[in-house]
């Protein structure tokens, strides 16, 4: 078997294993599921009533950051 998120041949104890490890699994399992947080996790206006002006523009720079770590992670992992 070769595993698909590392690529290096395992032996699978199950016919269905597509992983050499529990860890792969996790990394596929977030991969699979990064670009969807990141389309999903949008800064609305709505969101700023709750808030100061100060803090909305420290929550734009906080999501700002989040996307950028998520992107990240997606295209190193490709
Ligand atoms: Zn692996």
């Amino acid at each position: 078997m070769i595993c698909e998120t590392c690529g290096r041949e395992f032996t699978a104890r199950r016919n269905d294993a597509r992983y050499c490890s529990p860890a792969c699994r996790q990394k596929a399992y977030r991969d699979r599921h990064a670009p969807v947080l990141a389309r999903r996790f949008r800064l609305t206006d709505e969101m700023g009533q709750y808030l100061s002006a100060a803090e909305f523009r420290e929550l734009q720079k906080l999501v700002a950051r989040i996307q950028t770590k998520i992107d990240n992670n997606t295209t190193q992992s490709r």
